[in-house]
């Protein structure tokens, strides 16, 4: 069974408990428009241009039959044009021209995902399916998971509950920790800065929790969509009236991962947003606790 993935990130402290190996996997049915990883958005692999490992030798360009590529400070590329050849990538010896994105097997993931299981089993810690959606490769996903839990190794998924219930009850077996965002309380609201309104997923939220695995909620504070102590409120009213194992998390919007919008021909609807102020975030980080909600279990 093949995936198609993004990268596998080892050593990873921020996708759950301890150090763990984050699969991210490629494909989203959301478009949340502060993203981190829009290079997750297509399924497909994409051809990234970085600028600054370009030194302008025009060798990707003489190859380009397709005429995408010309230079004007930079190489331009009309990915209208692009018949994703990779003629480019193949004559770039900087690495400037590049895939996005990879078919791998789900045994060949597993065995990667594992190699630093000495340190899982000192800190706590273990595998992370994230994306990307990763259910939307469920079959994949599945796999995955399978292989790491007969190695004893503790498994988390990070999914944004798009998927019909019947896609998550299947990976239930499977796992240990789920990190799922809810990122506006209002539907339309979310709609307009995701793509998709939020019904479903707050349904698959209270189907979960109520599952007793344990759930950690999360929410990009982002400023001009959710920044503002009623934003919060009404998320917290949601996240209160979940029953089971649940944990709530406000984490700051920052713009690291903004570049690759540009590497990848991708418009960025929030280019240019500031940074969340840190004595804003610790200011809305206190209404979370007036509604019971923990940030840990
Ligand atoms: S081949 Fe690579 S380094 Fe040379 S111009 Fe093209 S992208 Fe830049
Ligand atoms: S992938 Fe092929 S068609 Fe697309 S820019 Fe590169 S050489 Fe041109």
């Amino acid at each position: 069974m093949k995936g198609t993935i993004t990268t596998i990130q080892r050593m990873s402290i921020h996708d759950g408990p301890g150090i763990r190996s984050t699969l991210f996997l490629k494909g989203c049915d959301l478009r949340c428009a502060w993203c981190h990883n829009p290079e997750t958005w297509s399924a497909r692999p994409q051809l990234q241009y970085v600028a600054g490992k370009c030194i302008g030798c025009g060798s990707c360009i003489a190859v380009c039959e397709a005429r995408a590529l010309r230079f004007a400070e930079k190489v331009m590329v009309d990915r209208s044009h692009c018949t994703q050849c990779g003629r480019c990538v193949e004559v770039c010896v900087t690495g400037a021209m590049s895939w996005v994105g990879r078919q791998i097997e789900a045994e060949e993931a597993v065995r990667e995902l594992l190699l630093d299981r000495t340190f899982f089993e000192e800190s706590g810690g273990g595998v992370t399916l994230s994306g990307g959606e990763p259910l939307l490769q469920a079959d994949f996903a599945e796999e995955v998971l399978r292989g790491c839990l007969a190695e004893g190794v503790h498994t988390a998924v990070e999914s944004n509950l798009t998927e019909p219930w019947p896609t998550i009850e299947r990976f239930l077996p499977l796992v240990r920790l789920w990190m799922c965002d809810l990122k506006v309380a209002d539907s339309a609201k979310h709609r307009r800065w995701t793509g998709l309104g939020n019904e479903r997923i707050v349904e698959n939220l209270h189907r979960l929790a109520a599952t007793g695995t344990p759930l950690i909620v999360r929410t990009p504070v982002v400023p001009g969509v959710n920044d503002t102590p009623e934003a919060v409120e009404a998320l917290c009213r949601v996240i209160a009236g979940l029953n089971g194992k649940v944990a709530y998390e406000l984490l700051g919007f920052h713009s690291l991962g903004f570049g690759k919008f540009d590497d990848l021909g991708m418009d960025n609807p929030l280019a240019g947003t500031p940074p969340l102020a840190p004595e804003k975030l610790a200011d809305l980080q206190r209404i979370p606790e007036r509604f019971g909600l923990k940030r840990k279990f």
